[in-house]
């Protein structure tokens, strides 16, 4: 199973590889016994967040509208920055708060605000709002890289600091916050900065939370410096690299004309770290 972790958030957004167990945990129960379908072009949208209305403005039927309204523009910002078009439809289950925190509390060591599983889960709030928002751009990411490339396992700083880049593109965000940064230089000052190996596995999952946050961070941060240091285009050719050859090595020699480890090296020294 990949599990991943978002980083620095109430509630944290995480990844999942669809397994067997997990099928049947997630089951397709919501609060009432059904969910609310409702289709767009690349999206099928199944709704249980507990609203009082179907009708109006804060009722049921606008609160989808505009769930499937903000996954194509994702999609369409996928496309655009990183030339990802899942060729299938995507399924995106949006639940109760409550429900998907009974339903799903043992699957985390931390409160979820979302995970891909073979398919979208959301924690849903009630209102469409900026962070809701976020969460759908990041686990498309995860979903457009499961659709193309099935059964590739990525290293979990990859998935995730793709996802964490696409995430923060989404409102406009171009580099880490100053408190990313700040973050960041603790970690190095303290000597945790992880190495790309430790970060290498399919997921977070054995991360607590704190370390689980540091990962998140800097997977982001490595991602980010490849996009300041050698440009967004480079960024896309990495990826489609990767999926095409299923190698990072390979990827990164395409992209960048440097090994991995070169990279890597590169981003410890921005960081003020010689060894
Ligand atoms: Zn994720």
């Amino acid at each position: 199973m990949n599990r991943c972790v978002s980083r620095a958030t109430a509630f944290l957004a995480v990844a999942l590889m669809l397994s067997p167990g997990l099928a049947l945990a997630i089951g397709n129960a919501g609060a009432d016994g059904h969910f609310e379908r409702r289709e767009s072009f690349h999206f099928t949208l199944f709704q249980d967040v507990d609203l009082d209305e179907s009708g109006g403005l804060h009722g049921s039927r606008h609160f989808e509208q505009e769930v499937l309204r903000q996954l194509e523009a994702a999609y369409d910002l996928l496309d655009s920055l990183l030339s990802l078009r899942p060729g299938h439809k995507i399924e995106v289950y949006v639940w109760d708060a409550q429900i998907f925190d009974r339903r799903f509390a043992g699957l985390f060591k931390f409160p979820a605000a979302g995970f891909y599983g073979g398919a979208i889960h959301i924690r849903g709030e009630e209102r469409v709002g900026g962070r809701l928002v976020q969460v759908l751009h990041h686990e498309l990411v995860h979903a457009a890289f499961d659709a193309a490339a099935p059964r590739f396992s990525l290293p979990a700083w990859m998935n995730e600091g793709v996802a964490e880049w696409f995430e923060a593109r989404s409102v406009s965000k171009r580099s880490l916050s100053g408190g990313e940064r700040n973050a960041l230089a603790n970690v190095v000052r303290h000597g945790a900065l992880y190495s790309l190996a430790d970060l290498s596995a399919p997921s977070f999952q054995g991360f607590t939370p704190d370390a689980a946050g540091i990962a998140y961070l800097q997977s982001y941060a490595f991602i980010n410096f490849l996009v300041e240091t050698h440009g967004e285009h480079d960024l896309v050719e990495f990826v489609s690299a990767v999926i095409r050859s299923r190698s990072l090595e390979r990827g990164a020699r395409r992209a960048y004309r440097q090994d991995l480890g070169d990279l890597e090296r590169a981003f410890r020294r921005s960081l003020g770290v010689h060894s």
